[in-house]
């Protein structure tokens, strides 16, 4: 668990504490809404992840035989509908 420091008493504090245990100065509403962005990048990360998953399937079948053609094409198109949908999430 990182620690920062109270920028009022200069105690060393978790950062998930909303406010310092020490002094009661509750923490900076910026680190909160920072945690939200990044959580919100974490769930478009998901997406991509899946996309570039689905895509890397997609190309093995596409070079494969027969039926796995238009299949891997699919899979390729899906991951990659799925990867723009994780870029703009
Ligand atoms: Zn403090």
């Amino acid at each position: 668990m990182p620690l920062i420091q109270c920028p009022d008493c200069g105690k060393e504090v978790s950062d998930n504490a909303p406010a310092c245990p020490n002094c009661g100065k509750p923490f900076s509403t910026v680190k909160i809404e920072e945690k939200k962005a990044l959580v919100t990048r974490r769930e478009g990360g998901k997406y991509e992840a899946w996309g570039f998953f689905l895509i890397v399937i997609g190309i093995f079948c596409f070079f494969g035989k027969g039926i796995y053609v238009p299949i891997g094409f699919i899979l390729g198109l899906v991951g990659f509908i799925v990867f723009l949908i994780g870029r703009f999430k």
